[in-house]
């Protein structure tokens, strides 16, 4: 069973206190300190504790484990997820089969509707999308697709999040569903975004209306937290949670140190601040079973201050006479929770990258230590990478 190391801990949950970490008896205590108690975080501490025999105290700001993905019961005991919802998919049979071992599943297949123009139709856009939007009556995936090149505007090109999708479906489709949608997510224009972020979003031709199309997708049985609450229950693992690094950061707790918090943060901001994106939730219970019918609706309507609404009972299959939803307000201020891919951002960051390769006692990790744009899966997939790195004997790749 994992130790905490201090109060800050979520009420319900023991409290097991260490001699003070203060004392110079626990000085070098630990073979690694891990900030942030994330996907990337936590799985190292899982690899390093049980794999690697390694003692590991791993810190968080906030006084539960698992980041983003953390989820809770809310006041009337239905699961919702505080920073938004989380969507478990991946193409990769590792990193399921890793998770797997701390967690059960539940399959589920995302579906997100756009409210435009007064209806709902389903995004990404398929051909359902367009028969509702225009009345047409396309029969056939060639329908579709050449009704799409007719609209589609040739670009040479293709470096931002506007040509992508100009590219594809033509100006007013991406008036309808992408402009308004972008400039209240990230505060910029799509035109001053790397093309990466709306790349994100397929157009399909025929009638598939999941938002993903992974070979697995599926809600971990009990929730996110209890998954990592299960990866972090070991013997050679403190958690000291509500506990920030800059608190730590002089106590030489342990001889290495592995970093999944924003970089910019762990040097001072030296050569500036990288941007972030981050996101107000205004959660809210309803006296009714339903409020819509899919798990996400997305509102790319710029007069409308939120950009999608969530219903968690889609997610969990949770049966409830009431209904738990949240409202995503994007801003520029707050917790860091998306970096910004544009070109001036990458810039900075490798800065920050090739100043990180200087000081080979910490370690950057995960979608803040490392300013990617990543899902779970492929911060998952980053850190178990990591961990094998951290493995190989240093004189095991000369020669290799
Ligand atoms: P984080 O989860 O951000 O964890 C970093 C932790 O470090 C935080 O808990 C933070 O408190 C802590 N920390 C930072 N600095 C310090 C410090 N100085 N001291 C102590 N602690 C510190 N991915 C998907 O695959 N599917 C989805 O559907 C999906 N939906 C998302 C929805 C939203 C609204 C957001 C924001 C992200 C979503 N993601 C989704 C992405 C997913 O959240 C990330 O890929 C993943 O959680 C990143 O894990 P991480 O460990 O790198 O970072
Ligand atoms: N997007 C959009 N309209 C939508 C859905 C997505 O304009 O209805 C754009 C937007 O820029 C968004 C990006 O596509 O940030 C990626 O969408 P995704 O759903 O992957 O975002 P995330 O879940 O990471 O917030």
């Amino acid at each position: 069973m994992s130790r905490l190391v201090n109060e800050a801990m979520c009420a319900e949950r023991p409290v097991i206190r260490l001699p003070a970490m203060r004392s110079s008896r626990r000085r070098s205590a630990y073979d690694v300190v891990i900030v942030g108690a994330g996907f990337a975080g936590s799985v190292l501490a899982e690899r390093l504790a049980a794999d690697g025999g390694q003692r590991v105290l791993l810190c968080d700001r906030r006084n539960h484990v698992a980041g983003n993905a953390y989820d809770k019961h809310d006041a009337v005991g239905i699961l919702v997820h505080q920073y938004g919802p989380h969507i478990f998919h991946t193409n990769s049979d590792a990193i399921v089969s890793y998770l797997s071992r701390f967690t059960a599943w539940r399959p589920y297949e995302h579906r997100v509707l756009a409210a435009v123009d007064g209806k709902t139709v389903p995004m990404p856009i398929n051909r359902t999308t367009l028969n509702s939007l225009y009345g047409l009556d396309l029969k056939c995936e060639s329908e579709v697709e050449a009704f799409l090149r007719s609209r589609a505007e040739p670009v040479e090109h293709l470096r931002t999040s506007k040509d992508v999708v100009i590219g594809q479906v033509g100006t007013e489709l991406y008036r309808t569903f992408f402009e308004g949608y972008t400039r209240k997510q990230w505060g910029l224009d799509p035109s001053q975004l790397d093309k990466a972020v709306t790349s994100r979003i397929p157009t399909r031709f025929n009638d598939d209306d999941r938002y993903f199309l992974d070979t697995f997708q599926a809600m971990p049985l009990h929730g996110y937290t209890a998954m990592f609450e299960n990866m972090l229950d070991h013997d050679n693992i403190d958690l000291a949670l509500g506990t920030d690094y800059a608190d730590l950061r002089q106590e030489r707790l342990a001889p290495r140190v592995i970093y999944t918090g924003p970089i910019d943060e762990y040097f001072g901001h030296r050569f500036g601040a990288l941007p972030y994106r981050s996101l107000a939730f205004r959660h809210e219970t309803l006296d009714q079973r339903r409020f819509q019918p899919v798990a996400v609706v997305n509102y790319p309507d710029e007069s409308v201050p939120y950009t999608r609404i969530t219903e968690y009972k889609h997610l969990t299959g949770q049966v409830h006479r009431q209904t738990s939803i949240s409202y995503e307000f994007p801003q520029a201020d707050g917790d860091p929770y998306y970096p910004i891919p544009r070109a001036e951002n990458a810039a900075l960051y490798k800065q920050y990258a090739a100043l990180a390769e200087a000081h080979p006692e910490v370690s950057f990790v995960g979608r803040l230590g490392t300013y990617r744009y990543y899902n779970m899966d492929q911060v998952v997939g980053q850190a178990l990478a990591h961990y094998r790195r951290m493995s190989v004997p240093a004189d095991a790749t000369v020669g290799s």
